[in-house]
This record gives structure tokens, sequence and C-alpha cells, in this order.
């Protein structure tokens, strides 16, 4: 099938799925989000750490946007959620988002089919960075806090949802064909995967190291990156997860999904917060 012609039938399909851009169930992002707040305590200010709640409650509203709101605003976030690098065929990402639109456009490719996620968690560990500018300056400032609990949740969610493999590759549910998804179900038993099987989670966060990156665009490319290498094991397991089986190797996947998913979250918070030292904030914001 011809490219442009797989896009087109591509973008009718995006247009009408609904419940394919769920990324983990949102249990599983409070669960792993209140986990990477607490990697960080001690690293962060004490707010943060008591502000765990509302960040892990903030990390599901992504996909409530998704869901129950105007048609102008859920075709706006999809493509926030999910990334098929395979389009790309190796081309480097720019920097921002308005060049990757160009860049898109220039080789007959649609952002809703494609989509943006990276974009998504540079943008979002930006404003994450600057609200936390705000509060090194006004630290009582009890709307700052506010502001930056809402969006580490938010930052989270999106950072979460590269980490499930499906969402990084156009074998999204099934290995496509014809440019269409099979919609064989298998993103959805993915979605599952950490109320499928038990993982013991305060083990596998202890096993981790939170460092700051200073090179956030290659954090969030190599992380990405880890996360695709998964789709095979995930095509290979595909009949043990259709059949929910908890077999060794779905826990190791498991473990291995959840893992990346906390280290990057709990990364990104430690990136923005260091980063934020550095951030000038304009001299006509209030406090
Ligand atoms: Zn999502």
């Amino acid at each position: 099938m011809k490219p442009g012609l797989r896009t087109k039938l591509a973008s009718l399909l995006i247009l009408a799925q609904a419940s394919w851009v769920y990324p983990w169930f949102v249990a599983s992002h409070i669960q792993l989000t209140g986990q990477a707040v607490r990697m960080v305590a001690g690293l962060l200010p004490e707010f943060f750490r008591q502000g765990e709640k509302t960040i892990s409650h903030t990390s599901q509203d992504p996909d409530i946007l998704t869901e129950v709101f105007t048609r102008a605003l859920v075709t706006r976030e999809k493509p926030d959620h999910y990334f098929d690098s395979e389009y790309l065929k190796g081309e480097t990402l720019p920097l921002t988002r308005y060049e990757y639109y160009r860049l898109l456009h220039r080789k007959g490719l649609d952002p809703q089919v494609v989509g943006c996620l990276p974009y998504a968690i540079w943008e979002w560990t930006e404003k994450l960075t600057g609200a936390f500018a705000q509060f090194r300056r006004w630290p009582e400032s009890k709307e700052i806090q506010t502001k930056c609990l809402l969006y580490a949740g938010i930052l989270a969610h999106y950072v979460q949802d590269g980490c499930m493999p499906l969402h990084v590759t156009l074998h999204y549910d099934g290995q496509m064909k014809d440019g269409l998804s099979p919609r064989t179900g298998l993103h959805q038993k993915m979605d599952g995967l950490f109320q499928l099987v038990r993982l013991d989670t305060e083990k596998i966060a202890a096993g981790l190291k939170v460092k700051p990156s200073v090179d956030l665009y290659n954090l969030v490319l190599q992380k990405l990156k880890e996360s695709q290498s998964l789709v095979e094991e995930v095509y290979r397991l595909e009949t043990e997860l259709m059949a929910e089986e908890k077999s060794s190797r779905v826990i190791s996947l498991a473990e291995k999904c959840y893992q990346n998913a906390l280290s990057f979250t709990a990364t990104v918070f430690l990136t923005a917060w260091e980063s934020s030292a550095r951030a000038r904030i304009p001299d006509w914001v209030e406090p």
C-alpha cells in the first residue's frame, strides 16, 4: 500500500480509537508516580514529598483529557501519548514540536499517526523546571508549590506512557499489516501487566539509583529506545500475555517495564529540580 494511503487509513483509525490510548491502567500510573516521589525524597524539597498524593492523583489526568471533554481537546491530546518511531526511519528528531510537525509534513506523515510523545515529555519537564525555579525564589508560596505538584503529575504520565513498549511502536495492538493494526487486544493486556503479576515494587525501587541528567533531549530518546527494545519480547510472549499467563518470562517483562517507568519518572523529577537552579525568572512574575 502507498505510504500516503496508509497514512490516511491510519489517520481514520486514530480518530476512531477510543480505548487503546490508555497506557498502563490508571492504578499503575498512580502507584508508579507515588513511588517515584518517594525515591527522590531528600533530593527534592520537603513540600514535594508531602504532595505525593496530589502528584499521583494528577498523573491520571492526561488520560481523562482524552476521554471526557470536547473533540478539540481529545484530538490535541491523544498524540502526546505515543510515538511510533518506525515511521521516521531513523531521522533525527528536531528540538521543538513545530519543527517536528514540519519534518513530518515534508515526509508526508501525520502527527496524529506518528505521535508526539517525546515532545510532551520535553515540554512538561521544562514546565516543571520553570515552576521549580519560581519555588526557589518564593519557597513559601503555596500557589507555586501546588503548581509544581500538578505539573509533576502530568509529566509523570507521559514519561510512564513512554515505558509501555506498545506506545512506542506502530505495532501497537498486534503486528501491523497493510498499515492497519489487527486490534488483537494485546494492547489492553499489556496495559494491565502490573495488575496481572504482583511485583515486589519496593525491591525494584531499592535497586534503582537516581541521578539528574544534563542532557534531557538524549535522556528522553534513550529511554524511549530502551522501551522500544522490549517490543520484540512483548510479541514473543503474545500467547502468554493473551492468556494472562504469569510465566517467569512475563514476570521478567513486567519487572523491566516497571523498572524503566520508575527510573525514568524519578530521573525527570530530579532533572527538572536541578535544572531549575539555572532557570531565569522574568522580572514581571508575581509570587
Ligand atoms: Zn497516556
